[in-house]
């Protein structure tokens, strides 16, 4: 595992952005400069979108509340289902819980003509959920919904992390839905999505935001290492359910399968210490790299990631950092069918490509965000483990004592 260290001098190059201009005008310490999963994502996206979002540029938030999304949902829920603190309990205590959290997230988005109808499907896949994902789980949830941090190194440097001109550290942050270890003690990054039809294989083994998360899992929590991720769709329109569902758990452990918390000493239990001698040694010399399989509504697919994989990710979000903070950096949109329909920001862009000024509309309908990622506090978030982080100082600023 490569550690980068806070360079004692800015080489950047950069000129401070909006956001920490407003800090430096302040008088304030500099903050930290953080790119978020989500900024990341949208300066790859379209540099307009960023420009306008991100918490680093203009850092806009729409005033009508975000529209209603069956991925979260169902996220929100399985966080229960998979809450370590809750792993050993019994089914009929846990499953009324996570139906509840469905029901929370679905009562907290604004009204929409979606949100009935998703309110149904949504409960139909955690029911099958609960009936299929036993016969497949073969690990113990670790963590969910934990707020990791790493530094972006200076990829013109060895070892050296990115600072901005003005001092600040740059700092890659997301939020990972989960970590499980499974019997051999090996760590996973899990996620959860809601999809029309399945993945296609590449698709999977190229989401680079899950090995991002990989990589800044290892630099929060220092000596742990992540074997991969497994990758959990469920289907937007699920196949007739078979005339029964499994009996049997994978790993025979009665209710909702999975490997126990209470196994001795580890196995998913302590970070990062739990990685048993034994089991180390039972690992197999080179895993199978894909594994895929369907049960029901659920398509699991387990992607072991190479070390060379995940270190590359920290040389990736180096150089595309270093693109947002070139003061000579071109702001254009990038449209597609895709992502347009669905952007925050379509209304001013269209205003912005036809000669208009978008500013009384951005000053209507949007406010200035935090300056920081905020993520809703989530059950279980930050729980059993600790938080094993410990990144490097500040550096100083230059000209200052
Ligand atoms: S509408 Fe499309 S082109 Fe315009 S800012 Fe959004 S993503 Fe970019």
């Amino acid at each position: 595992m490569r550690m980068y260290i806070c360079g004692d001098e800015s080489q950047d190059g950069s000129d401070a952005t909006n956001a920490s201009e407003d800090i430096a005008l302040s008088g304030l310490q500099p903050m930290d400069y953080r790119v978020s999963a989500e900024g990341r994502a949208s300066f790859k996206r379209c540099r307009r979108q960023w420009d306008l979002g991100a918490i680093t540029r203009q850092r806009l938030q729409p005033l009508d509340p975000e529209p209603f999304d069956l991925t979260r949902a169902v996220r929100d829920a399985l966080a229960v289902y998979y809450y370590p603190g809750m792993w050993e309990w019994q089914s009929a205590t846990v499953l009324p819980l996570v139906r509840k959290a469905f029901m929370r997230s679905i009562a907290a988005a604004p009204p929409s003509e979606h949100r009935m109808a998703d309110l149904d499907l949504g409960t139909e896949l955690l029911e099958r959920y609960f009936a299929w994902a036993p016969s497949v789980d073969d690990f113990a949830p670790l963590k969910i919904e934990t707020d990791v941090e790493a530094l972006v190194p200076d990829i013109r440097t060895s070892d050296q992390a990115l600072s901005t001109r003005s001092g600040e550290r740059v700092l890659y942050a997301d939020r990972v839905e989960m970590v499980a270890a499974d019997a051999n003690d090996e760590y996973w990054v899990v996620t959860h999505s809601v999809v029309p039809e399945w993945s296609g294989g590449e698709s999977l083994l190229l989401d680079e935001a899950v090995v991002a998360a990989c990589w800044a899992w290892e630099q929060t929590f220092l000596g742990m290492q992540v074997a991969g991720t497994i990758h959990d769709e469920l289907l937007r329109t699920p196949p007739d359910a078979p005339e029964k569902s499994p009996t049997q758990t994978r790993t025979g452990r009665p209710g909702r399968g999975g490997l126990s918390q209470n196994e001795p000493s580890g196995g998913g239990r302590l970070l990062p210490q739990s990685e048993r001698a034994d089991r180390v040694e039972g690992r197999p010399a080179s895993g199978q790299p894909i594994h895929q399989e369907v049960a029901g509504p659920l398509r699991r697919t387990r992607i072991r990631r190479r070390r060379a994989e995940i270190e590359s990710a920290a040389r990736q979000i180096g150089a595309e950092v270093l693109d947002m903070l070139d003061p000579g950096l071109s702001v254009y949109p990038t449209s597609s069918p895709s992502h347009c329909p669905s952007c925050v920001f379509l209304a001013p862009c269209v205003a912005m490509n036809e000669g208009e000024d978008p500013a009384l509309e951005l000053a209507t309908r949007f406010r200035q965000g935090p300056l920081a990622p905020e993520y809703e506090p989530r059950l279980g978030a930050g729980g059993a483990g600790g938080r094993n982080v410990a990144l490097p100082g500040r550096p100083p600023t230059p000209g200052s004592p």
